[in-house]
């Protein structure tokens, strides 16, 4: 009886405790406009993208988390001012739409559906839809080359819906919601191929567990604009974010970041399309 009760006051505190923290983050997520309170900003990032965007503990790292910490410092944040959240594929609009987020750097490729929800500032970067398959895989040379196979995407991505729209006949695909659940599957051989911007895939490939096991097709067949989501209409935080992006690119700040967090995975960037101009605001 002693026993059940203290096993009935440990759960009731655990209730409690978890409706505490429900509210502390609901409140926080009801920050509003701000995306967080008046003094610190939210923003939006992968938290499984080597390279690009990472979490390993209280560390965040990668080209997309760097470009945030520049603009946030810019609009005046910096250091525990700045808090990051996960926003995967599929959630992006709404974390906007909601207020949860003041700005998200999740490599959102700017499209004209997504701007029916929201605006972007941006772009920063410019990669293209490629394919990851194992290294010892030579019958996949492009998305032509699917017919029969199976493809491992993310929902809510501009590369799934690409392949919806263009090989769903031939393609076999299964939608998860990260790439390195993707990645997971290719390398147990569950899958034949994962589809996304060439850029990502060149981090999965280079981390230390996957080294020499896969490999890129190394063929794009898209251009993803690299893009900043904000809320829908708000041309002065667009604009603010666009004299940042253009600051971070003349002071040589945008290459050193790419050097250090895009450049050890190997991936060569295209010099052509990249630093890229920030659109105008609209
Ligand atoms: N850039 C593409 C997109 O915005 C694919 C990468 C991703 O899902 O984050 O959908």
């Amino acid at each position: 009886m002693k026993i059940m009760r203290s096993l009935l006051a440990a759960s009731a505190a655990m209730v409690l405790t978890a409706s505490l923290s429900a509210c502390v983050s609901d409140e926080a997520a009801e920050a509003g406009p701000a995306g967080g309170d008046s003094d610190t900003i939210t923003i939006g990032i992968k938290f499984d993208q080597p390279g690009l965007g990472l979490r390993e503990g209280s560390d965040y790292t990668g080209f997309d988390v760097e470009v945030a910490k520049y603009v946030a410092k810019e609009l005046g944040y910096e250091g525990d001012k700045v808090v990051f959240k996960e926003s995967v594929s599929a959630q992006r609009e709404t974390l906007i739409e909601s207020g949860q987020v003041k700005l998200i750097f999740a490599t959102y490729s700017i499209t004209d559906a997504r701007k029916e929800k929201v605006s972007f500032g941006g772009p920063y970067f410019i990669a293209g839809q490629d394919l990851l398959v194992s290294a010892d895989n030579s019958d996949i040379t492009g998305p032509e080359s699917l017919n029969g196979k199976k493809l491992c995407s993310v929902a809510g991505s501009t590369p799934a819906e690409k392949i919806k729209k263009e090989y769903a006949q031939q393609v076999d695909l299964q939608e998860y919601d990260s790439y390195s659940k993707c990645v997971q599957e290719l390398s147990a051989g569950s899958v034949d191929a994962v589809t996304t911007d060439n850029v990502i895939l060149a981090g999965f490939a280079a981390q230390q567990q996957y080294a020499g096991k896969l490999k890129l097709v190394g063929a794009p067949f898209s251009e993803e604009r690299y893009g900043v989501g904000l809320k829908k209409g708000d041309t002065e935080l667009c604009g603010k974010v666009n004299d940042a992006i253009t600051k971070m690119i003349d002071s040589g700040e945008w290459q050193k970041a790419i050097d250090n967090t895009v450049g050890p995975s190997g991936f060569e960037v295209d010099t052509a399309t990249n630093p890229p101009k920030p659109d105008t605001c609209s």
